[in-house]
């Protein structure tokens, strides 16, 4: 099952990166995950993506593209792949469309988790995650049972450098900018799925699974 999954920041996109992950057993490739482990590691791409990231912009195509193509390539890749946050602009989609196109491997589904902008800013400020197994927490929506301990590994949640008010609505404004070629992108290819993300975190999963169910059938 070769998917991508969209939306705009804090829509749920990591939520039910996790749950699609498990039920389907194929690799959650998140380039945002892959940038922060980069820059925590302290590696060349970390330093190049870092400025970018503390501002709230992208990080240019060639550098994402780039990470992108070389994980694809792994062969757990073989099985399939969920892309979370990638592609963010339309030369990433047209790289991705010709790198899939190379590797034999056609997407499947593009996942759009549709959420009310008005609802973001709410749910961005009030993200937690955990530094060591990368589970992600909201203080109201999605707590963890012990207020501020990962459920996993008891590790203590921190919120990212990124979560904070201002860098939120900076990262808003850049990816509302983004999005919409992207949807049109996807929609004109026939491969766009629009979830309604505004209700409990099992109803929209329910949702995607049944699409999901429908199409390996
Ligand atoms: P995310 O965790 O997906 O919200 O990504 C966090 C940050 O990583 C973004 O604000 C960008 O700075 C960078 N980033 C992640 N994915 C991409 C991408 N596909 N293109 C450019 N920058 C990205």
């Amino acid at each position: 099952m070769n998917l991508i999954l969209m939306g705009l920041p804090g829509a749920g996109k990591g939520t039910q990166a996790e749950k699609i992950v498990e039920e389907y057993k194929i690799p959650h490739i998140s380039t945002g995950d892959m940038f922060r482990s980069a820059m925590k590691e302290g590696t060349e791409l970390g330093m190049k993506a870092k400025g970018f990231m503390d501002q709230g912009a992208l990080v240019p195509d060639e550098v994402t593209i780039g990470i992108v193509k070389e994980r694809l390539s792994k062969s757990d890749c073989n099985k399939g792949f969920l892309l979370d946050g990638f592609p963010r602009t339309i030369a990433q989609a047209e790289a991705l469309e010709q790198l899939l196109a190379d590797m034999n491997q056609p997407l499947d589904f593009v996942l759009h988790i549709d959420v009310p902008q008005d609802q973001l800013l709410e749910r961005l400020t009030g993200r937690r995650i955990c530094p060591s197994c990368g589970a992600t927490y909201h203080v109201v929506f999605n707590p963890p049972k012990q207020e501020g301990i990962c459920d996993k590994d008891g590790a203590s949640l921190i919120q990212r450098d990124d979560d904070t008010a201002e860098t939120v609505q900076k990262r808003l404004e850049v990816n509302i900018e983004q999005l919409q070629p992207l949807l049109n992108f996807y929609q004109e290819k026939g491969y766009l799925e629009t979830i309604n993300g505004n209700r409990d975190i099992n109803e929209v999963f329910q949702d995607i699974n049944s699409k999901l169910g429908e199409l390996s059938k």
